[in-house]
C-alpha cells in the first residue's frame, strides 16, 4: 500500500501516520520529494483499513498494490488449479459439461435425463432438490428425496452429481449425497454459508452473484479457501443489465479476466446467462472459444412441462446437437471434450 501525503502535509502529520502504521505491526519507507511525502507500507495490506488512513490529517490517498483476494489469487499460485470429481478433472486441458434439469422433479424424470446428457457425452448431472425461487409460492424443490433420486441416477449412470446447498444447516445432508455443492447466485454473499461449504473437503461450484462484480466473486471464493477448502469452481452465470431480452447478460469478459486473476477453473451457465434455449448453442460455443474450463447446461426431457426454467431446458436431442457443435470449437482452441 502507497500512502501520499499532502502538498504542504507538516512533518507531525507524516509522524502521527508512521506511528499508527508501526504500532499496527507494519513496517513503513518514507520517501520524501521536493512537494511531497510517500510513505510505502510493508506487510499484509489487507489487514489495513484504507478509510482509517484517509481520515487522518494530511493524507491525500491511499492506494492498494495488493489484490484484496490472496489464496485465489494468480500471484499467490501461477498454476491452474485442478480438481477432481470422482475422476472427472476440471482445469485440465478437457472442457467439462455438466447437464441436467433445473430442478429434481421425479425418478424417471431425473434417470431419463441423465442418460440421455450421459450418452451425448456428459461429464457429471446437475439438478437443484433444494430450489432457490424468486417467488415462496413456486416449487421450492423435492427436498431431500431429490438428493436420494440424485444419487440413484449416479448409481446407474456413473455421473457424479453437482447439487445446490441454500443454507449453512443444509450442507451436511446435501454433502452426503453430492460430489459437488453448488452455491447459487442469490447466496453467493451468504458468508456464513460459504464458511460452512469451506468446512467440507467437497468441491465447490459458485455462481456469480447476478449483481456482483468479479472482484466480489473472488472474495467469497476467498472465504470457502480460507476455510481451508481450495476445491472451488467459480461459475459466470451472467449479470443484470439494462438489456431485458434475455433473462441476463452472459458476461463473456468474465472468462478471461478470470483467467488472469486467478488459478481456479471457469465455467459458464449459458442456460441461466441467457434464459432462452434457442440462445444456449451459441453461448456455450463462446464460452468455450474464450477459455472456459467447463459448461452447465439445463435438460429437461419435455421443456414444456417443467416445473421451473422450462424456457431456457434443452430437450436431450439439441443437447446432443450442441455437444457436437461445442466439440468443433473445443477442438479448434486444443481442448478436448
Ligand atoms: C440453477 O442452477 O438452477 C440456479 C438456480 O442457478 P442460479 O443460482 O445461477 O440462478
Ligand atoms: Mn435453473
Amino acid at each position: 500500500m502507497i500512502i501520499v501525503m499532502k502538498m504542504g502535509a507538516t512533518q507531525t502529520e507524516v509522524d502521527e501516520v508512521l506511528t499508527r502504521l508501526t504500532n499496527g505491526g507494519w513496517k513503513t519507507h518514507v520517501s520524501r520529494g521536493e512537494e511531497r511525502t510517500i510513505i510505502g507500507v510493508i506487510g499484509d495490506e489487507r489487514k489495513l483499513e484504507p478509510g482509517t488512513l484517509t481520515q487522518m490529517e494530511g493524507v491525500d490517498r491511499v492506494m492498494p498494490v495488493l489484490r484484496p483476494f490472496k489464496l485465489a489469487s494468480r500471484d499467490f499460485q501461477a498454476e491452474d488449479s485442478k480438481i477432481t470429481i470422482n475422476g472427472q478433472v476440471i482445469g485440465d486441458n478437457k472442457v467439462v459439461v455438466m447437464a441436467g434439469p433445473c430442478a429434481v422433479e421425479s425418478l424417471e424424470q431425473v434417470l431419463e435425463t441423465a442418460m440421455a446428457v450421459k450418452a451425448a457425452g456428459a461429464h457429471l448431472f446437475r439438478g437443484g432438490a433444494f430450489k432457490p425461487r424468486t417467488s415462496p409460492y413456486a416449487f421450492q424443490g423435492m427436498g431431500e428425496e431429490g438428493l436420494k433420486i440424485l444419487a440413484e441416477a449416479r448409481r446407474q449412470t456413473g455421473l457424479p452429481i453437482v447439487t445446490e446447498v441454500m443454507s449453512p444447516e443444509q450442507v451436511d445432508l446435501v454433502a452426503q449425497y453430492a460430489d459437488v455443492l453448488q452455491i447459487g447466485t442469490r447466496n453467493m454473499q451468504n458468508y456464513a454459508l460459504l464458511n460452512a461449504v469451506g468446512q467440507t473437503r467437497k468441491p465447490v461450484l459458485l455462481k456469480r452473484g447476478m449483481m456482483s462484480t468479479i472482484e466480489e466473486l473472488l472474495m467469497s471464493a476467498e472465504y470457502i479457501m480460507s476455510n481451508g477448502n481450495h476445491k472451488v469452481i467459480l461459475c459466470e452465470r451472467g449479470i443484470r443489465t439494462f438489456e431485458k431480452y434475455t433473462r441476463n447478460t452472459l458476461d463473456i469478459n468474465a472468462v478471461p479476466v478470470l483467467k488472469e486473476l486467478t488459478h481456479l477453473p471457469v465455467v459458464v451457465d449459458p442456460s441461466h446467462a441467457t434464459g432462452r434455449w434457442t440462445l444456449v448453442k451459441s453461448t456455450s460455443k463462446a464460452a468455450v472459444a474464450a477459455g472456459a474450463d467447463g459448461l452447465i447446461i439445463e435438460v429437461h426431457p419435455n421443456p414444456a412441462e417443467a416445473v421451473s426454467d422450462g424456457e431456457q431446458s434443452l430437450k436431450p436431442k439439441r443437447f446432443a446437437e450442441l455437444m457436437v457443435e461445442v466439440r468443433r470449437v473445443a477442438e479448434a482452441v486444443g481442448r478436448t471434450i
